[in-house]
């Protein structure tokens, strides 16, 4: 008999897929993409859930409440950002054990208070219930121009792709927090790993000045995303390995964990920067964005025709074989 480890948390999520399809026409994106879209005339309603369980996405000895209230919301607002959408209104949905101090709680609802003031984003609802652990799912709805918004099956042959930010820190961070023999540890790594800054500015302002063709935000590693952009358009694509935006911390303490310095930063996850294709005519544009937004745009790789598969590229020129894209929660 299959089991999910077989067919693996994408594999099921196609099966789902199938099994329900759409059949109101106002759906314009269900599932496949960053969030649901719904058309509404000129503009269109986005809606989007993410869970985090205690134990899987967290651990109550490493992450302190405050952190774990922003990071809740946090990311869902990243998948709002990758589509170039205004993130509006929240429910929140809570499983807890029945022993949880109140402080944990009133601590965790400041975090979730400050990010959501941060975004100007509303708390309208949710539910409560007990649990063994602690479950927390966000519901974050927005909405956006119809024509500005991103989706990730716009990539063409011949489009670049890019990358804002550094990638890696977060799980770098994940793994020193994990490290019970490390005596000093980097509070910048583990910071971008328990609250990680959702890039709506920059989602917005891509979407606005509609220089990308797709988008997505890296959640889950760099590669995997990449390869969900690439299905959606139906395309292949080349990622030069060398081009990967690392930052100087995170040169600094990769060797601990990897001998080669680009692995954590090709397949960790967490990182919430975004990915996205652009058509080339559009490098002057994003250059500029870049620089007016001070945030960097890294061109990492090209879109080919499907055929070609996707690959990483070397220094000297050589296909790296792809062997785990990234995180999968079955395998
Ligand atoms: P993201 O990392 O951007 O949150 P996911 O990889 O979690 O996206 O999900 C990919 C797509 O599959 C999204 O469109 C999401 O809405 C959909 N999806 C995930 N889990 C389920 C599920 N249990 N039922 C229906 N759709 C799902
Ligand atoms: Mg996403």
């Amino acid at each position: 008999m299959n089991t999910l480890r077989e067919i693996g948390e994408f594999g099921l999520i196609a099966k789902i897929r199938n099994w329900m399809r759409v059949s109101r026409p106002e759906v314009l994106r269900g599932i496949g993409d960053d969030v649901a879209v719904i058309g509404m005339g000129k503009r269109s309603l986005l809606i989007t859930t993410d869970i985090l369980i205690e134990g899987i996405h967290f651990e109550r000895s490493w992450t302190d409440p405050f952190r774990l209230g922003r990071k809740a919301l946090a990311v869902n607002l990243s998948d709002i950002a990758a589509m170039g959408g205004i993130p509006k209104y929240f429910l929140i949905s809570i499983g807890l054990p029945k022993r949880l101090s109140f402080s944990f709680l009133s601590l965790f609802f400041r975090g979730l208070k400050e990010e959501a003031g941060r975004f100007q984003v509303d708390l309208i609802g949710g539910d409560t219930s007990r649990s063994q652990k602690i479950i927390i799912n966000i519901c974050l709805i927005g909405d956006g121009e119809k024509r500005e918004l991103l989706f990730r099956n716009g990539a063409r042959v011949g489009d670049d792709l890019y990358v804002s930010g550094t990638l890696g820190e977060a799980a770098l961070g994940l793994k020193i927090l994990q490290d019970k023999k490390l005596k000093r540890k980097s509070k910048r790594l583990i910071e971008r790993h328990l609250a990680p800054t959702p890039r709506i500015q920059l989602g917005q302002t891509l979407a606005k000045k509609n220089l990308p063709s797709a988008m997505i935000d890296v959640s889950d590693g760099l590669l995997i995303d990449a390869s969900h952009i690439l299905e959606e358009s139906r395309v292949g694509a080349r990622i030069w390995e060398d081009r990967i935006p690392l930052s100087g911390v995170y040169r600094k303490w990769v060797n601990i964990y990897s001998k080669d310095p680009y692995r954590i930063a090709l397949d960790g996850g967490e990182d919430y920067e975004l990915l996205f294709a652009a058509p080339k005519k559009n490098r002057t544009g994003i250059l500029s964005l870049a620089r007016s937004l001070k945030t960097p745009l890294t061109r990492i790789g090209e879109v080919l025709p499907e055929k070609e598969g996707f690959s990483l590229i070397g220094k000297e020129g050589e296909k790296i074989p792809l062997k785990r894209l990234g995180f999968d929660h079955f395998k």
